[in-house]
């Protein structure tokens, strides 16, 4: 198990740290209420701490150890004290069947030694009925037992519920810390890390909901450029107009895309049944390389290669106008293959 598996939003440090105490002095509810606005890292943070009750051999910090039979069986997916309750399709609602089955799962004793554990998500859609049979659980808990309702909006829950849970609130970030976050994750997924602050703003301030709506536009980004490929290469497309356009974008990352198709085009010209990476793909990549010979590939995905540690270093535009003026200049065969 990763460290990453283990981790918490950095926003969520210091509620991380009072759940933990608590947690240690063995004064935790026996139902939490976690309410806020989406997007934020309310069910995420739902599931590390799950993860921790069930742990046998926990950290002083409240983090699971990761090494347990329990912290196995996590990872896994398959620890029989943990119980996740959701809609079965999305946009649908918790039924009753579904509460009466976690009742039964939670009244069984626990198969290791740490907690039992539910987690209800989203708590909002749990129609009337359902709600009614979570009632009196919530009013008789077993021992060692947190049942984690997670909700967005309070006021669609029942009274009944909300009051017999403990109320843990989560907010928006702070702006900076919630930037310095999606900043990092755009960099490490190839994308500009100044779209940041706008992508905030749009997701008001939900720094989740900003990162998959970057996430949406990547495929997109990712398309355009490869049509720009093969626009370049039925010359329809100037090479040096192409290169301004992928200039503005966050570097190398165009050229590193690059580096992956062609890398993908010698694969599929050696061993066509192997082309599995980027199956979407398939058949643009196909009609860009059928008919250039493979060492022609090969020696410019050389150049490629060492161009990419020089645009850090030298002025970019030359560089990628070099090679897409050679990419739209490679020279074709004229044989025909099959596929
Ligand atoms: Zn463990």
């Amino acid at each position: 198990m990763t460290e990453r598996m283990t981790e918490h939003y950095p926003w969520q440090a210091s509620t991380w740290r009072s759940l933990a105490d608590r947690l240690t002095q063995d004064t935790l509810p026996h139902a939490l209420l976690l309410h806020g606005p989406a997007g934020i890292g309310k069910r995420h943070f739902a599931t590390r701490f799950a993860h921790a009750l069930v742990c046998e051999q926990r950290h002083a910090d409240g983090l699971p150890c990761g090494r347990c039979p329990s912290c196995l069986l996590y990872a896994a997916d398959n620890h029989p004290d943990m119980h996740v309750v959701e809609p079965e399709k999305e946009g649908g609602v918790i039924k009753i069947d579904q509460i009466r089955a976690l009742i039964a799962d939670l009244s069984l004793s626990r198969h290791a030694g740490g907690y039992k554990v539910a987690i209800i998500h989203p708590a909002e859609v749990m129609n009337t009925a359902a709600a009614n049979s979570l009632l009196k659980t919530l009013e008789e808990p077993a021992a060692n037992t947190l049942i984690m309702l997670v909700a967005e909006q309070l006021s669609r829950l029942p009274a009944t519920i909300r009051s017999r849970c403990q109320k843990l609130r989560f907010t928006v970030p702070e702006s900076s810390m919630a930037g310095d976050w999606l900043r990092e994750k755009l960099a490490e997924n190839g994308a500009s890390p100044d779209a940041a602050p706008q992508l905030l703003m749009i997701a008001q301030g939900a720094p989740l909901r900003a990162l998959a709506d970057a996430e949406k536009d990547l495929p997109a980004l990712r398309q355009s450029l490869l049509e720009a490929l093969l626009e370049l290469s039925e010359g329809r497309r100037d090479p040096v107009k192409v290169a301004g356009e992928w200039l503005k974008l966050e570097q190398p990352m165009p050229i590193k895309y690059l580096h992956g198709w062609v890398s993908d085009m010698i694969r599929f010209r050696q061993v066509p049944q192997s082309f599995a990476d980027n199956m979407d793909y398939q058949k643009m990549l196909h009609s860009l390389c059928v008919d250039i010979e493979i060492q022609k590939l090969y020696s410019y995905l050389d150049r490629i290669a060492e161009s990419l540690p020089l645009m850090a270093q030298l002025n970019p535009l030359p560089i990628i106008e070099s090679l897409l003026i050679h990419w739209a200049n490679m020279p074709k065969q004229k044989t025909i293959m099959q596929d």
